[in-house]
């Protein structure tokens, strides 16, 4: 026996890496003793070694002839025999399906002498020039490279001027023609003949169908589907059947559940008459699956039967593609189907009640992503939508606006409170002011890496990008449909993120029905699904070893972070305590000259923060509340240099400058900074500008306080950002210790208050066995840690060049949403581990946005963190994913 080739009954459906998806489960059927036209697979490692030294492995051509040999025996016919010729198909099938990436040919084997065979044979002359005429276009364009535009234009050209519209009227006459036009269409184009020779067609067909794995598109969707570039495709040679021999035969795909919803039942469409290649492309309209049983009753049943037997053998919704020939049913393909948010939450939580899967397994079969696509508002279904395109769903939402072209427009119809759905053939960082005042961002051009499709993620717009069936002009602002109607600025559109799809109008939203269980707020509506993701959450929480806590900074966030189920507060930031209103006061505070007038700006600055704690502490009663003292740069509080000093040269030229706007313009000066990322912020605040640091401790511990006496149970916490040496905390340390004992004096209350530090900057992790002596606990600020780490201003870059990195395979996700495990990852292991020598039980946690981020999630478990913090929204998501990652 070789290596490179298996015959369908000798694999399983285990083996996909080495048979690729198609045929693993071409054998496991083959194995069931499903109807399955026989056949054998030639490996993925055939391939591999085709890609890499430019010619297949030595014996792969006896070894193909050795099991074509014996398919020949089963079948009794040889390929392209003239008298009775038997056809094979050559389909691609690698490790993951790629659905319309690579190429598949059919019917291989026919020539000038076969096809009279076959015609011969089936009585039926013009099946079998159709057979052959379809051969022809297939092989021209895959395996020759004719462009697929030149058939399709002679087909189309011999229909109109025959009068007969349909595929199906054409006559033997006609499929002859067509057969000579393929030919020299062939010739002309390819400069070769289309090969007689049987063999010669099927070894051409099996090297193109390798080569097929290089192309661009399919390159391109690997790399957005995180496809690893090295597996190459197995190739499968199976015996033909043929769904176009008349009304009697037909081709169909169709589901064992609903792939929408997940609802029980079977789910497809059947053509008549028709290869399956003809389902795909929409020539015809199909009928629906429950319309066979009554045109073809037998195999209607059959078909059910195999459904329930895949689905049996699968444990789960399978996909299946069948050929009906002379009432005769075949399987040609299987695959565990793909399906909706709502439907993969229905199916897992039902094939459990159906003692299928335990829930581990339904819990690996959901995912954070699908989970946060069921909380987003959506697109009323049963409302009247007019399709207009459909492009990748780059970001989730459902918006709906008036169509503007350009980011002024934007900004100025957001501004006179218009909603706005922005349109550009692509975006680039010009665009970013109106693609933040737009509800939504449509773009024609660019996949999922593209500028619109990252920029939007990032900010959290919904977003279609690359619907290349628009025409969007921007110079005449408006925006034409291929081969439909023209919209122009201020007509309304919707898009919808989760599906990539562009409807004409404004669309109905609707609430999701998850988000308002999860709110408190059900309703009966959807109970069913609300149910299967209520199972799944607990599930998640039962296993998961991570905590999951929120970064929430007013009680509104608090309280809705809490009915998500965190279980406290990971990152309260203290920042908007200083604006609005306040910002006088930190003005005052700023350009204080003296002690007194810098104790008054933080006695008026106090009660205001203290009040703000007291809500959030009470909205969080019993749980911790982690608050990071003051972070950005003071500069961020005061009034621009530029602004600044026109209002001052207005005022000088009117007589008398304001004594307080030169004492600013002062502050203003010498506070600037060139780059304040790395400038006075984070601790190094709070050790420069004295009172600080006690000032918001004092807020937080007195109303502290104030909550025991109103019979709660607070529990604050005090968080220093930007540590980068242990003399730093130490310093913040004491100076909180020192206000406790004195909030402990002055109310006559003991209070806990567990003192700890971001680890945000990569001297942290580097000397964390140091730092680890004076913290209650870490928690890693993965947003700076990413900055510092790749000496990137997040701010600047993001919408800069991260698309063009992305682009060029710099990294497949950019590191701001998705941890960088090899870099960032590293310093956050080194930092536990150090950590933990020195103080084995210190608590540690993430508070970067990337606590919410499913991938990231899987490797704060791996790293041995104790929790995760993230926005209010995302706490169901870190839950359900904490809880997968513990299954890993
Ligand atoms: P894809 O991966 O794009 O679905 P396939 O290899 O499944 O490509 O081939 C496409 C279609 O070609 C199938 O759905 C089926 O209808 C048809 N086909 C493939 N092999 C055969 C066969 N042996 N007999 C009849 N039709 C076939
Ligand atoms: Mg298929
Ligand atoms: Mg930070």
């Amino acid at each position: 026996m070789g290596h490179f080739v298996r015959d369908f009954s000798a694999g399983n459906r285990d083996q996909a890496e080495l048979l690729g998806g198609k045929g693993a489960n071409l054998a496991e059927m083959t194995r069931l003793g499903l109807p399955v036209p026989p056949g054998f697979t030639i490996t993925t490692e055939a391939c591999r070694h085709h890609l890499v030294h430019g010619a297949p492995p030595t014996g792969l051509a006896e070894e193909v002839t050795e099991h074509l040999a014996g398919l020949e025996a089963v079948m009794g016919r040889r390929l392209g025999d003239p008298a009775d010729p038997l056809l094979v198909s050559v389909r691609s099938g690698a490790r993951f399906s790629m659905p319309g990436m690579m190429e598949t040919v059919l019917d291989v084997g026919l020539n000038d002498a076969s096809v009279e065979g076959l015609a011969a044979q089936s009585g039926s002359p013009r099946f079998a020039w159709d057979s052959y005429r379809r051969l022809i276009q297939m092989f021209g364009a895959t395996v020759l490279g004719v462009d697929a535009h030149h058939f399709a234009g002679a087909l189309a050209d011999h229909k109109l001027g025959a009068g007969r519209p349909r595929d199906t009227d054409l006559t033997e006459t006609d499929l002859r023609d067509l057969v000579e036009q393929f030919q020299e269409l062939i010739e002309k184009h390819s400069g070769r003949r289309f090969p007689q020779d049987p063999r010669e067609q099927l070894n051409l067909t099996i090297t193109a169908v390798f080569d097929s794995w290089h192309t661009e598109r399919a390159r391109l969707y690997r790399q957005r589907e995180q496809i690893p570039d090295g597996l190459g495709t197995a190739v499968n040679v199976q015996a033909m059947v043929f769904g176009n021999r008349g009304p009697t035969s037909g081709s169909g795909v169709c589901f064992t559940r609903d792939p929408a919803t997940g609802a029980r039942g079977t789910y497809g469409d059947y053509l008549q008459d028709a290869q399956g290649e003809d389902v795909v492309a929409g020539i015809r309209n199909t009928m629906p699956l429950t319309d066979l049983a009554d045109v073809d009753p037998r195999s209607h049943a059959t078909l059910l039967q195999v459904m329930a037997r895949l689905e049996d053998r699968y444990a789960d919704m399978c996909d299946i593609e069948f050929t009906i020939e002379l009432g005769r049913l075949w399987v040609l393909q299987t695959r565990v189907g793909k399906r909706t948010a709502h439907a993969a939450f229905q199916i897992a939580a039902d094939m459990v009640d159906e003692g299928r899967i335990d829930l581990d397994e339904a819990l690996r079969r959901v995912s954070g992503a699908q989970l946060s696509q069921l909380m987003f508002p959506r697109f009323d279904q049963t409302a009247e939508r007019v399709l207009l395109a459909r492009g990748v769903n780059a970001s989730p939402g459902a918006a709906s606006g008036r169509l503007v072209f350009d980011s002024s427009t934007a900004i100025a119809w957001a501004a006179r409170g218009e909603a706005v759905v922005l349109a550009r053939p692509e975006t680039d960082p010009d665009d970013l002011g109106g693609m933040i005042a737009a509800h939504g961002v449509l773009t024609s051009r660019g996949g999922r890496t593209s500028h619109a499709a990252v920029v939007a993620r990032g900010m959290g717009r919904t977003c279609v990008c690359g619907a290349d069936s628009l025409d969007i002009d921007v110079e005449g602002r408006r925006l034409t449909v291929r081969s439909g109607p023209t919209l122009v600025e201020g007509d309304v559109v919707s898009i919808d993120g989760a599906t990539g799809e562009v409807f004409a109008g404004a669309v109905p939203v609707v609430e999701s029905p998850v988000a308002r269980w999860l709110d408190g707020r059900n309703d009966g509506r959807d109970v069913e699904l609300v149910a299967a993701v209520a199972r799944l959450l607990a599930h998640a929480d039962e296993r998961r070893h991570l905590g999951v806590l929120a970064n929430a900074d007013t009680p509104e966030d608090a309280r809705r972070a809490r009915r998500y189920g965190a279980a406290g507060i990971g990152l309260c930031r203290t920042e908007h305590m200083f604006l609005g209103e306040r910002r006088q006061l930190v003005e005052r505070l700023i350009v204080a000259e003296s002690d007194a007038e810098r104790t008054a700006a933080l006695d008026a600055l106090l009660p205001l923060q203290r009040t703000d704690f007291v809500q959030v502490l009470e909205a969080m009663d019993g749980l911790p509340v982690t608050v990071r003292l003051i972070d950005p740069p003071l500069h961020e509080f005061l009034p621009d240099l530029t602004e600044l000093s026109v209002r001052l040269a207005v005022e000088e030229t009117q007589g008398a400058a304001d004594p307080h706007d030169v004492r600013l313009l002062a502050a203003v000066r010498r506070l600037h900074e060139q780059n304040p990322m790395l400038g006075l912020r984070g601790v190094r605040l709070g050790l420069v500008v004295p009172g600080l640091v006690t000032m918001q401790v004092r807020a937080l511990l007195n109303a502290a306080a104030d909550r025991i006496e109103a019979g709660g149970d607070p529990k604050p916490e005090v968080m220093v950002p930007l540590v980068a040496t242990e003399r730093e905390l130490q310093l913040v340390r004491a100076e909180v210790q020192q206000v406790r004992r004195d909030v402990e004096a002055e109310r006559g209350l003991e209070l806990s208050c567990p003192v700890g530090t971001m680890i945000e900057v990569p001297r942290a992790a580097l000397t964390a066995g140091e730092i680890a002596g004076t913290a209650d606990f870490f928690s890693f600020g993965t947003n700076d840690l990413t900055q510092m780490t790749w000496g990137f201003s997040r701010d600047d870059v993001e919408a800069a060049f991260f698309p063009t990195y992305l682009d060029r395979g710099i990294f497949p996700v950019s590191p701001f949403e998705s941890l960088d495990v090899a870099g960032v990852g590293e310093l956050v292991r080194i930092a536990v581990e150090r950590a933990h020598e020195v103080a084995p039980d210190l608590p540690t946690g993430v508070c970067g946005e990337h606590g919410g981020d499913p991938r990231s999630i899987h490797f704060f478990e791996q790293a041995g963190l104790d929790y995760v913090s993230c926005s209010p929204y995302r706490v169901p998501v870190a839950r359900l994913e904490a809880g997968r990652a513990a299954l890993d």
